[in-house]
């Protein structure tokens, strides 16, 4: 299997060179080149996540040297629960949260992590500009793996008290820079560093955010693995409904869709920042400024993964008739958190809470009958947004014991000013004494 860029002007490539490479050399993102067609009942789900996850990525990686470590691959990556269960006699949950930084985006990091090292000959730098979530599951899926270092850029100001612990406690072969600025700056300090000629002949970078191939493929198993399970049990096939950001997450879903495993509809619930919803209603894709909102790691206005969504037409994918998306206002996101525990016996973050607005809203609409099962996507746990989530609900919410874990260790990181020249040097200093 090759993988292709999404704007045609690059070389294919084998899918551990489009890990490696993160963007490909035209600007686009990777895909693969097909779809492979799976039959969900010829694939063995008794295992497990890691079992049905090998068989159902192994076509994605034939030719390449990585084939033979799937089976270890998904193993070590999935090392923690997926669970799928009903809330109500209309929907159920999919809760994405139970790895060690209890968001969904430690299947995607453990992954890459797994994936880099067999394919590694060089030590490695991997920079990481996060707002949140990203940062704490590439730190915990790389912390003291030998050939790699670690730097996260986050802005100071920008993240919860404990997500920046979560950033800022592991040591070893981690960093942390906190920049006195906003998360486009942190940004613009990794294109800056990732695109310097000079700086890349040191060092051997590479980047670890959504727009890797290596996160987004793990993701596809979850969708696949719980429409199964789900068709088993209700006799019907879901539609999941994804709380959106950069939308890796919804175009995982698409692509497990386009293999050929029951998924009705996908549903992208996205908070203020309304691109996608606006996209769905005009046809027009019209990039925004991003607007601070509840759900923090949703908070964006150029959502780079929808490049992926779009070339899907080239498979003959219909993407407005088979995906909708609607966006969520903070008011709403409060109301449905305070209504969590009565309603559903649940305690939602504020990103599951956009889906499950998403979901109630769609129950309130004339049309509503007749659509299938609904599932809705929780990807953190809300013991990390405790500051918004405990004076809705009234009480504490318990923390998970690996999250627990590490809010206990100390945090270390240095303050940045956001001068690309002074983090050049810092980059420079770590290789020197590492
Ligand atoms: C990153 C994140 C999202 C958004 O996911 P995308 O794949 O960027 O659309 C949603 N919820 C949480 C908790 C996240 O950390």
């Amino acid at each position: 299997m090759k993988f292709i860029s999404t704007r045609g002007a690059s070389p294919a490539v084998s899918v551990s060179q489009a890990m490696k490479a993160g963007l490909a050399p035209d600007g686009g993102l990777y895909v693969p080149e097909r779809f492979p067609k799976v039959r969900p009942e010829d694939v063995d789900h008794t295992g497990g996540l890691p079992r049905f996850a090998a068989q159902i990525l192994a076509p994605f990686f034939e030719g390449d040297p990585l084939s033979d470590r799937l089976d270890e691959i998904c193993e070590k990556a999935f090392s923690f629960p997926l669970v799928l269960k009903d809330v109500s006699e209309s929907v159920s949950v999919l809760e994405l949260f139970h790895g060690p930084t209890a968001a969904f985006k430690d299947f995607g990091a453990r992954f890459l992590a797994e994936c880099l090292s067999f394919s590694q000959k060089e030590k490695q730098t991997i920079l990481v500009a996060t707002s949140g979530d990203t940062g704490g599951a590439v730190a915990s899926a790389f912390h003291k793996r030998a050939g790699f270092e670690v730097v996260i850029v986050f802005p100071k100001n920008g993240v919860s008290e404990r997500q920046r612990k979560q950033l800022t406690c592991w040591g070893d072969n981690i960093r942390a820079f906190a920049v006195n600025g906003d998360f486009d700056s942190c940004q613009r300090l990794v294109k800056s560093a990732l695109s310097d000629p000079e700086l890349r002949k040191e060092l051997a970078l590479s980047s670890a955010n959504s727009i890797n191939i290596g996160r987004l493929l793990p993701q596809l198993t979850y969708y696949a693995f719980a429409s199964v399970w789900y068709l088993k049990k209700h006799g019907s096939s879901a539609s999941f409904i994804i709380p959106t950001g950069n939308a890796g997450n919804a175009v995982a879903a698409i692509w497990a869709k386009m293999m050929g495993f029951p998924i009705g509809k996908i549903g992208m619930a996205t908070n203020a920042n309304r691109v996608i919803p606006d996209y769905f209603q005009t046809g027009v894709w019209k990039p925004a400024p991003s607007v601070a909102t509840l759900a923090n790691a949703m908070d964006v206005g150029n959502a780079s993964n929808m490049e992926r969504a779009f070339h899907l037409g080239s498979h003959g994918f219909n993407l407005r008739g088979e995906v909708f998306s609607e966006s969520v206002s903070d008011e709403r996101i409060r109301a449905v958190i305070a209504e969590g525990e009565k309603k559903y016996g649940e305690i939602w973050c504020p990103h599951t809470a956009t889906a499950v607005e998403v979901f109630e809203h769609r129950l309130r609409r004339p049309d509503a009958s007749g659509s299938s099962g609904f599932v809705v996507v929780s990807t953190a746990h809300p013991a990390k947004f405790e500051t918004i989530v405990e004076p809705l609900v009234g009480h504490a919410v318990d923390v998970p014991a690996s999250l627990q874990r590490l809010l206990r260790l100390p945090s270390i990181f240095d303050e940045i000013s956001g001068d690309y020249e002074d983090f050049k040097k810092r980059l420079e200093r770590i290789d020197g004494c590492a």
